[in-house]
């Protein structure tokens, strides 16, 4: 039999109701031939409620102890699924991480996926039954503990599961028809794509779309997964939805195709550090070794042998951050004045494989935002994206500023 794979959301399993509507969803499926593995996620909302809870226990909690906590929302989906189809005379059974097994490293809350054997499901499979409804974000350690797999990481075990099963297609069940040049909430005017370059979704995961993990759309990338986000609230036939897929199946690309946000950023300078080789390795190395992760860096101009340097990274690193670097001061191995830390501002990305041969889009964007009254304070490029840092306060200004001005809205 053809395997497909069905990933729910959150918002697509939040009520008894909603979850009968995607179990009639997966119905239609089986009735098609398939044998479908379906992916939960926790009900909208749990996750945050057991990670609240995790956090008034401690600050400095044991994250084995996360783990088993904040995966247990999806065990309560998975289970009330398999039973709301068999119900309706489809036989399904559901699986937690550590039954498949869906096997991980020790990273906990944000492990890898390491291996998932497929014996015991094509053995149920072969028996008769015809859904395996399997609990996402969540896998086992080497040590026998459970792990999970970063927020939004049902989608990665969705993409992983279709990998391992060769299933003919990944279906992303979401709250939203597919992907969007931005996200349709912060723009009216934003446009669903009919297809994007897995470079490109990689890009804009990255950069603040929670659409889909970014893990989720690495791993497709790297197996050649078909995969499609489409909507768990609206009718389907067989083109609805965004397809994620390799850029030699677009016909045209767009220069710029979506504008990217990720609103908790900080930025960090350090005030007054000595300009001379080593100063970068002194101050990134202690922030790589409390596990910071440094997203942009700006060096000034050095007057009289002293430099500001400027970073930024989540802000709920900031603490962190702060500690590892006053810490290397204490210990002699880093001089600074001053580090002020500027926890209100935005990252905001526009990305497009398009950008690569075409020259112009910085300084469009730049004087974009600059027509606006809107101060950049930090940019970094890469090959098909540019960022910028700036006032929080302005991001939802400097999303559709840019957006009109890429005429995202247009195809
Ligand atoms: P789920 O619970 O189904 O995993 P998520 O909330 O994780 O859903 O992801 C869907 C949300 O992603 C949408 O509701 C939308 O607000 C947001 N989003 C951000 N950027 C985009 C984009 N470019 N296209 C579509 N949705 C986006
Ligand atoms: N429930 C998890 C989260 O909210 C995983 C997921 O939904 O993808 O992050
Ligand atoms: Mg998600």
């Amino acid at each position: 039999m053809p395997t497909l794979v069905m990933k729910f959301g959150g918002t697509s399993v939040a009520t008894l109701d909603r979850i009968r509507r995607a179990a009639k969803r997966v119905g239609v499926e089986v009735a098609k031939g398939y044998d479908v593995i379906v992916i939960v996620s926790a009900m909208a909302g749990k996750t945050n409620e057991l990670v609240g809870w995790v956090g008034e226990t401690s600050p400095f909690y044991d994250a084995r102890e996360y783990d088993a906590v904040v995966s247990s929302g999806e065990n309560v989906t998975a289970g009330l699924m398999a039973l709301i189809l068999q119900e309706m005379d489809v036989p399904a059974r559901s699986w937690q991480g550590w039954q498949v097994p869906l096997k991980t490293n020790s990273a906990h809350s944000q492990a890898r996926i390491e291996e998932i054997p497929t014996e015991n499901i094509n053995t149920k499979f072969a028996e008769g039954m015809k859904v395996a409804v399997v609990a996402g974000f969540q896998g086992i350690s080497p040590e026998g503990r459970i792990t999970t797999l970063g927020r939004g990481g049902s989608d990665t075990t969705a993409v992983a599961f279709a990998a391992a099963f060769d299933a003919e297609r990944c279906d992303i069940y979401t709250d939203v028809d597919g992907v969007y040049t931005t996200d349709p909430r912060v723009s009216p005017k934003a446009r669903k794509l009919e297809k994007i370059a897995f470079e490109e979704m990689l890009e804009l995961a990255s950069l603040g779309a929670k659409v889909l993990q970014t893990r989720s759309v690495e791993l497709a990338m790297r197996y050649g997964v078909k995969l499609r986000v489409l909507s768990s609230f609206e009718e389907n036939d067989e083109t609805a939805g965004t397809l994620v897929c390799a850029e030699e199946d677009i016909m045209e690309s767009n220069v710029v195709s979506g504008i990217a946000f990720s609103r908790d950023e900080s930025k960090m300078t350090l005030i007054s550090v000595k300009d001379k080789p080593g100063i970068a390795a002194a101050i990134f190395g202690p922030l790589s070794d409390a596990g910071v992760n440094v997203d942009m860096i700006i060096q000034n101009i050095a007057e009289e042998g002293l430099t500001d340097m400027t970073f930024s990274c989540p802000t709920d690193q900031v603490k962190r951050a702060e500690k590892a670097l006053n810490g290397a001061k204490e210990a002699g191995v880093l001089e600074f004045e001053e580090l002020v830390a500027d926890t209100e501002v935005a990252k905001v990305s526009a990305v497009g494989i398009g950008m690569r041969s075409q020259s112009g889009v910085a300084a469009k964007m730049f004087k974009t935002l600059s027509d606006e009254g809107i101060n950049i304070k930090v940019i970094a490029t890469s090959e098909i994206k540019i960022s910028v840092l700036i006032d929080r306060k302005y991001m939802e200004l400097a999303v559709q500023a840019l957006h009109d001005a890429f005429e995202l809205e247009k195809a």
